[in-house]
């Protein structure tokens, strides 16, 4: 069987209800993404999606997040979602996509895409706002516009904490930059994210974490509060200060 015959037959197979396509997919590309923006997204010259380098080892974060749950997190859950979201697209023949013109129209295109395009996406996010040189807050613009939209570092942290941390079931805690200029702390279900245009709270996302049980279970049990507290030690600030500049320059 030849590989996109295969795709095809595994999106059938394990896409559910795919709804009639209703966008033009072939060469949908954005305006030419740079610096940390680019980084969050991979296509291969056949336009199906990779996943990004983790960039660090498995046990790197330890003893934050375990080297199992990581191994099994990237390699298992993240790849599942990848090959998934490649076949839905396959399925419904959308080739070279633009993931960001998809979300914001993904109500129209089904739950296979909604679903595992979201897992993988925000999976690639997750995988960059972790870093073994983690920790510590912001600085610059992105520490100001904290200050200015929450009041401070610490009212922030404990709204996202608390927001994140009681998030009912399986789902995602974001910080996003919303469309009046401001950042904006919310919750959503499974692997829904704000770009997708089904999301109550809609921006550019800027922060996440997976509050899904295989995220934190093998450590922490039951414990939620207690891997979003550890989550703190791990946050790699550059990297959102870049994408918080990005969001705000573009
Ligand atoms: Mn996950």
């Amino acid at each position: 069987m030849k590989k996109r015959e295969f795709l095809k037959t595994s999106a059938i197979l394990g896409a559910g209800t795919l709804l009639a396509p209703t966008i033009a997919s072939s060469c949908m590309n954005s305006a030419a993404q740079t610096g940390a923006t680019a980084s969050l997204v991979a296509q291969g010259d056949d336009g199906l999606f990779l996943q990004p380098e983790l960039g660090y080892a498995f046990n790197a974060l330890e003893p934050h997040v375990d080297a199992k749950t990581m191994e099994v997190h990237y390699g298992k859950h993240h790849a599942g979602y990848t090959k998934k979201f490649n076949a839905a697209l396959e399925y419904a023949d959308f080739h070279s996509t633009d993931i960001y013109k998809l979300f914001a129209s993904v109500s129209t295109h089904g739950n296979g895409i909604r679903n595992n395009g979201g897992g993988y996406f925000n999976h690639n996010l997750y995988w960059k706002f972790m870093s073994p040189d983690g920790g510590g807050e912001p600085a610059g613009v992105l520490a100001d516009a904290i200050a200015a939209d929450f009041g401070s570092f610490a009212e922030f942290k404990e709204l996202f904490s608390v927001t994140a941390a009681s998030h009912f079931g399986s789902g995602w805690g974001w910080l996003l930059l919303n469309a009046d200029g401001k950042l904006q702390v919310t919750s959503l279900p499974n692997q829904d994210n704000p770009l997708m245009d089904i999301s109550p709270v809609q921006g550019t996302p800027l922060l996440n974490i997976d509050v899904w049980e295989h995220a934190y279970y093998l450590t922490y049990q039951n414990m939620r509060k207690s891997y979003v507290d550890a989550y703190w030690n791990v946050i790699d600030w550059r990297f959102v200060e870049a994408l918080y500049e990005e969001a705000v320059n573009s």
